[in-house]
């Protein structure tokens, strides 16, 4: 009896939590300026200005791209890849605050088209892109399937109704380019792409201001 309580007693100790304080939480990885980590890319964010599906600008003026660091260093890849083609990489739009989401979803509030701001979309994760081919010469974008978001049917990844020839090859060029960065080409718009590993990255709240 006396063995066994000695044994109990020892197995409370060892059993005894140590004393040390949980490790930190690892930090996602910052927003950086996708114009400054990768050389050759071109900028419009379509949301700076009144070309854009609400008609009029709710990013602020001089409105930065702005990317997971580790995606934003992954894009180089594409842009080396379409660079002996002539072309690059046009970014529409990155990395979207909150309040614009709510913009967005207030102008079209379809859960279908639209990430509600409860879920937060994966742009707001600094994890996803819109975009296009563009000309190095003359930054000229290529002619794609559809305007940027259009909800027509031709939007779809791999429509052939009402598509040319060359709009499908230069989409499908583009899925091939950022397939190359480690980008998912979403199905539903030609345009949208979400890092293959977004879920590593919260949703942030940060200034596109310069
Ligand atoms: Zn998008």
């Amino acid at each position: 009896m006396r063995h066994v309580g000695r044994c109990a007693l020892l197995l409370l100790l060892l059993a005894a939590p140590p004393a040390l304080a949980a490790p930190p939480a690892l930090a996602a990885p910052p927003l950086v300026d996708v114009s400054k980590v990768v050389p050759g890319i071109r900028v419009d964010l379509r949301y700076a200005s009144n070309r854009n599906v609400i008609g009029r600008a709710f990013y602020p003026r001089g409105a930065r791209a702005l990317l997971r660091r580790p995606l934003a260093l992954r894009l180089r890849r594409a842009v080396r890849f379409l660079r002996p083609r002539g072309l690059t990489l046009l970014i529409w739009d990155a990395y979207r605050p909150p309040a614009a989401q709510r913009v967005l979803w207030n102008h079209t509030p379809n859960a279908k088209l639209v990430a509600p701001p409860w879920r937060g979309s994966i742009h707001t994760r600094g994890a996803a892109l819109d975009l296009t081919l563009a000309r190095i010469s003359d930054g000229r974008p290529l002619p794609m399937p559809t305007p940027y978001d259009s909800n027509s049917a031709r939007a779809r990844r791999g429509a052939r109704r009402g598509v040319s020839k060359q709009a499908r090859s230069n989409s499908a060029l583009l899925a091939r380019a950022m397939r190359l960065a480690g980008f998912v080409p979403y199905r539903a718009e030609w345009w949208h792409f979400n890092a293959r590993d977004f879920k590593r990255y919260p949703l942030a709240k940060a200034s596109l201001s310069p």
